[in-house]
């Protein structure tokens, strides 16, 4: 997949924001990329819902900042009006005054005496004001629940010993439902429930509080709460249903709206069933209540949506390599008693997302794994995808983040992973999901977790090893997966400098490693250096470390060495072997190197979160007004896209 520009966009605060590009879009039928355009004006529409899922100010709050935003006449380079553009940025990002990953309220950085002013200035027209509510009423309740830090700090408290809901600001339960009342109730709810095939009680309701004190669930339907927004989103799910791809697919989408205008759970279980058994179109979407994050119960879940395109590309590498599957398995360097004589490849999933809204935006998850009812996913499996565009404009910044400049050895390495680092990164991918994992087999009567605790590092650096040793192979020039002989050396490289240094940006420093892939390429990387010290040193220049790269041939040679002794490892079970490879060279850290590694990626100075601004679908029309084409762009600021998300989906 090629990028045509940078995906770095703004940055502020502790936040980077990016953009996707959506391949295969142009490549769509027209019908395909109606569908695309009306599911993704679905997964926009919920917007709202989420906001006043998170904090039940959250949308007066926006509506109140972004009219003073908006009709500012004043200085711009104010601090004040400074500080308050980057509030209003993140809170956008956030969908609420809670910061998204670590649920803190934001501490504003402007005044209270500006914000007032401001506010004070703008016609009642302007404001969402409710009822009988004046603007001196709005100003006074906002800048409490804006300044006071003492007022709802945090949207979801998960502590220990405290009442949770009454901690926690999210907009889930009604204010002074005590964590025992809601609990009580949803006990007495599952009593009554289909044990055999649960449904997921409390996902589409907030618990309220009748007049005479009982509880009772607000459900999130048609007629009902959030009744406005969920009636345009079956608006264009009707509308998105004429150009399903099959009948599978119209049925999923009838089946959500039926759900969305009954609000019954035992529908939801249905639509995810459908849901999960339509493997065969291009365009997939989901839209809805789906994670329950947001809750500190785990119970209700917050809206999201979002459209997808399977990426072409990716499913023909994968198949490529599947097809061939026994070729790479008779070819490999293990011993012929470990080889399984018929071997099949895996081909995984990889999608494109072409448009994120909900909870999924602007942050977003970059693989996805539904349906969540458990008895569901015994029964009838769940889809798991990997988002391939939002991986790679996270690649692609990580590149223009200095990493390179920094910590690699030379110009003609960097240039070699500029050429071609992003083709072999995932053709590494590839064969590690497609044909490592599959490859090989255990020698009769090995019982598959003999090596217990170890056991999933030396998988991983099985499925590693088989990837590094053939993506060196001639065989994929004949593919045509790799462009030429020497494209290899670009994975070689990053994947040493990872497993040698770099990785360990992400360990606090004290700490060894723990996760199994992480000890893997330590094991991999350091058993070469260890082996192979004329073809791979670490030197080190003006008190920085770096890694160097003698001879890659020799490279190829010691990762074949080693696939076939971690191979005969897991097919014999031999326990011991794999304890002592994985202690001695996966786990411990050089306390002095760890720091160095650590001051320099500190100096640059990341953002240490990310999100993503969407596209925008744009309908071509001829003179009769017949839609005859759609374009996507990549155009849109970041602000410029809230505030007209703000107008266009505003439901509540
Ligand atoms: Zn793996």
């Amino acid at each position: 997949m090629k990028f045509s520009k940078s995906p770095l966009n703004e940055r502020f605060a502790d936040l980077q924001l990016l953009r996707y590009e959506v391949p295969g879009f142009e490549d769509l039928t027209l019908r395909q990329k109606l569908l695309v355009y009306y599911l993704a004006e679905a997964s926009l529409l919920g917007r709202d819902i989420l906001w006043d899922q998170n904090c039940r100010y959250g949308l007066q709050i926006r509506k109140t900042l972004e009219a003073i935003y908006t009709h500012y006449e004043g200085s711009k380079d104010n601090p004040d009006w400074l500080a308050f553009e980057v509030y209003l940025k993140r809170v956008w990002f956030a969908n609420g005054i809670h910061h998204h990953y670590s649920c803190l309220k934001f501490q504003p950085e402007f005044s209270k005496t500006f914000f007032l002013a401001e506010l004070n200035k703008l016609n009642e027209s302007l404001l969402p004001l409710k009822e009988n509510e004046t603007k001196a009423d709005l100003a006074k309740e906002l800048a409490d629940v804006i300044f006071n830090p003492e007022v709802i700090p945090k949207r979801v408290n998960q502590a220990d010993g405290e009442d949770l809901l009454l901690t926690s600001s999210c907009n889930y339960y009604e204010e002074g439902i005590t964590q025992a009342e809601a609990e009580a109730f949803y006990a007495e709810l599952k009593k009554k429930a289909d044990t055999k095939q649960p449904p997921m009680i409390g996902l589409n309701s907030r618990l309220e509080r009748a007049s005479d004190g009982s509880l009772y669930e607000n459900i999130w339907r048609s007629g009902g709460l959030y009744g406005k927004a969920i009636d345009r989103i079956c608006e264009m799910l009707d509308k998105a249903r004429h150009y399903a791809e099959n009948n599978k697919q119209r049925a999923i989408i009838d089946k959500l709206v039926e759900f969305y205008r009954t609000g019954n759970l035992k529908t939801f279980d249905e639509y995810a069933i459908l849901w999960v058994n339509e493997t065969e179109s291009e365009v997939d979407f989901t839209n809805g209540f789906t994670e329950v994050y947001g809750d500190p119960l785990g119970l209700k879940a917050s809206w999201e949506g979002y459209v997808n395109i399977i990426d072409h590309e990716a499913t023909r590498r994968a198949k490529a390599l599947s097809d061939n599957a026994q070729w790479f398995e008779n070819h490999s360097p293990v011993d012929e008693r470990f080889k399984k004589k018929e071997c099949k490849g895996v081909s995984a999933k990889v999608i494109n997302a072409a448009m994120l809204g909900g909870d999924l935006y602007p942050s977003s998850a970059i693989g996805i794994n539904l349906p969540n009812s458990d008895w569901i996913r015994a029964e009838y499996g769940s889809k798991s995808v990997t988002i391939a565009n939002l991986t790679h404009a996270y690649d692609l910044a990580a590149k223009g983040s200095g990493m390179r400049q920094e910590f690699v050895l030379d110009e003609e390495t960097r240039q070699l992973l500029n050429d071609y680092g992003d083709i072999c990164d995932d053709l590494h991918t590839d064969l590690h999901e497609c044909l490592g994992h599959g490859s090989g087999r255990l020698l009769p009567g090995v019982d598959a977790d003999a090596l217990r605790s170890y056991g999933s590092t030396i998988e991983e650096a099985r499925a590693d090893l088989f990837g590094l040793y053939y993506i060196a192979d001639q065989k994929l020039v004949e593919l045509e997966l790799t462009p030429n002989a020497e494209a290899y050396k670009s994975q070689y490289y990053s994947y040493l400098l990872n497993g040698l240094l770099t990785q360990m940006v992400r360990i606090e420093e004290g700490n060894q490693i723990e996760e199994a892939h992480m000890r893997n390429r330590a094991l991999i990387s350091r058993w070469t250096l260890e082996h192979y010290t004329e073809a791979l040193q670490i030197v080190e220049i003006e008190g920085k470390h770096y890694v160097k790269v003698n001879d890659y041939k020799m490279l190829r040679k010691a990762f074949g060495e080693l696939l076939a002794e971690v191979q005969r490892i897991k097919s014999e079970g031999d326990y011991e072997a794999a304890r002592q490879l994985v202690e001695q060279y996966g786990i411990k850290i050089d306390a002095e190197l760890h720091h160095e590694i650590r001051e320099r990626y500190n100096r640059l100075n990341l953002a240490p979160y990310k999100g993503f601004i969407n596209p925008t679908y744009e309908l071509v029309k001829d003179d009769t007004g017949n839609i005859t084409d759609i374009h996507v762009k990549y155009e849109e600021s970041y602000s410029g896209q809230m505030l007209r998300y703000s107008k266009q989906y505003n439901t509540l």
